[in-house]
């Protein structure tokens, strides 16, 4: 096949002959070219599954019924159960109250965590926040339930005076609540135990459902989500195939025993019917099982510490080349303003409105990070360019502003330390064009000062950084500096220069 011909017109049935190798090429050249650049969904690609593609792959394993059903022929029920009885144990769940399945991924266990929930309680509200998965009120509809949705802050967290406030007017009624361990854009975590104490509060019974697909695994192993007795959850649903990357989609629901339906006798599968699909896939247990198998606790712990790491390290070169970037301190996650559209297509950026985000999975090196900053900082070129030096909302910042409240403090001595650091370019993997090679050009935002820097300010050079404040819009470019609630000390995007930088910002000038 011609690069000229599309992988549908390839793949299409109707015309013979199929070219079926060249399809599969088609399919694994995008995939790879894909791979270079994939640091916006949640995938991690640092694990080997060759042994159990190579040996197992080829052939049905149906783990059809429940994992604790003894009977059938090709199943690998007993891969699952340890897999169940793995991450119950990281959990603390408690050994004589706990059941669970391997599942089709979080939307299923979503689902059967639910469902089991509203079977006990049948007239319950489900409550979740707007920061919770879209599977969750998937599941509502499915299920016909009438949902609730609470507030959530902006950092994605919910808000749990709103969840108060939903309660009370309705406290008659029991409650599923459900809590997110790791919401989709800013990876926010749920407190469980403050839900439980609004739900006691008022007197509420009800059911404590986590959706913890994304974060459920890497937070488990470091004790910070927990299912025992104490912390009353009822049900957890993890993802497979994000944190310990299984090449297939997968997940893993987690129910407390007394809470779950214990399903009727299917005679001609000789299976109890616990589970939401029939046949169930037996490949996906065996690769879950064996990439908790070749690691163990410790090595998925340091994979999430590596993880982390890395997401720290994004944040700092995010802020010091002056993209507001920030993570909860346990994510993978980081958040920040929208790219330019050629960066966001280029990078896979997970998108909503001016807010996107990179997850530093485990796989994802240091290399792409710089790759993808890179591109960042020469996209500010290219826009710099197309409107050189004027920009509609632009209005100087006072050098005065009290910028301390944002949490963030910028002294002089800092910022000159950052601009002194900034003149290294960021390494550049790529080859790029000359001119779009001097990434720095436009961070070179210090000159001397006319006034001698505050008394309190270490004097390291004998010149004071000023630097714009600004918050890049849809179109990467600042927005006119006015919007303090999220900022870092950066140069303006449509500044050809330091100079210009100073003159349009400096008040009075
Ligand atoms: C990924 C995810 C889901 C859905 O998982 P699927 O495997 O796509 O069904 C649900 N909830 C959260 C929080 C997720 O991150």
């Amino acid at each position: 096949m011609t690069q000229t011909v599309s992988l549908t017109d390839a793949a299409d049935l109707s015309r013979a002959p199929v070219d079926i190798t060249t399809v599969l090429d088609h399919l694994v050249r995008e995939a790879d070219a894909a791979a270079a650049t994939s640091i916006g969904f949640p995938a991690a690609v640092d694990l080997d599954q060759t042994e159990v593609m190579a040996r197992l792959g080829n052939r049905l394993w149906n783990n059809i019924g429940d994992p604790a059903d003894p009977g059938g022929g090709a199943h690998t029920r007993a891969l699952e159960r340890a897999v169940i009885a793995w991450l119950a144990d990281i959990l603390a769940m408690p050994t004589d109250d706990r059941w669970g399945y391997v599942t089709t991924g979080g939307t299923e266990g979503n689902l059967s965590a639910l469902h089991a929930a509203r079977r006990r309680y049948p007239t319950a509200r489900i409550y979740y926040s707007t920061a919770a998965h879209y599977s969750i009120p998937k599941s509502l509809q499915i299920l016909g339930a009438r949902g609730v949705v609470v507030s959530a802050r902006p950092d994605g967290e919910m808000d749990y005076a709103h969840l108060a406030a939903q309660l009370r007017k309705r406290r008659r009624r029991p409650a599923i609540v459900v809590a997110t361990a790791g919401t989709t854009l800013t990876e926010a975590v749920d407190d469980t135990t403050r839900i439980r104490a609004v739900l006691d509060d008022y007197g509420v019974d009800g059911h404590l459902h986590v959706d913890a697909a994304l974060s459920g695994i890497p937070l488990a192993l470091d004790g910070r989500l927990r299912f025992d007795d104490a912390g009353g959850v009822g049900s957890i649903a993890v993802s497979g195939h994000k944190f310990l990357g299984v090449p297939t989609p997968c997940g893993v629901v987690l129910i407390r025993d007394r809470v779950r339906g214990h399903g009727s006798h299917v005679a001609y599968t000789d299976t109890v019917d616990t589970t939401i699909t029939g046949s169930r896939c037996g490949l996906a247990a065996a690769l879950l099982w064996h990439a908790i198998a070749t690691h163990g606790r410790e090595g998925h712990r340091w994979r999430a510490i590596e993880a982390r790491t890395l997401a720290a390290y994004a944040v700092d070169q995010l802020t010091a080349v002056g993209w507001p970037a920030w993570r909860h301190p346990h994510a993978f996650t980081v958040v920040l303003p929208t790219p330019p559209e050629p960066v966001r297509k280029k990078w896979l950026l997970a998108t909503d409105g001016d807010t996107s985000h990179i997850i530093c999975m485990p796989g994802v090196t240091r290399g792409q990070i710089d790759a993808f900053i890179a591109d960042l900082v020469a996209s500010h070129h290219r826009g710099r360019s197309r409107s050189p030096g004027s920009h509609p909302n632009r209005r100087p910042v006072p050098l005065d502003t009290d910028f301390s409240s944002s949490g963030t403090v910028h002294r002089s001595t800092e910022v000159i330390t950052m601009a002194t650091r900034l003149r290294r370019p960021p390494r550049v993997p790529v080859a790029r064009p000359r001119h779009q090679r001097r990434p720095d050009a436009h961070v070179l935002a210090a000159r001397p000062s006319p006034q001698p820097p505050p008394a309190d300010h270490t004097v390291i050079a004998w010149a004071r950084t000023t630097l714009t404040v600004h918050r890049a819009g849809d179109n990467g470019l600042c927005r006119g500096c006015e919007d303090l609630g999220q900022f870092a000390w950066a140069p303006c995007p449509t500044a050809r220069d330091a100079d210009d930088t100073l003159t349009d910002h400096l008040p009075g000038q």
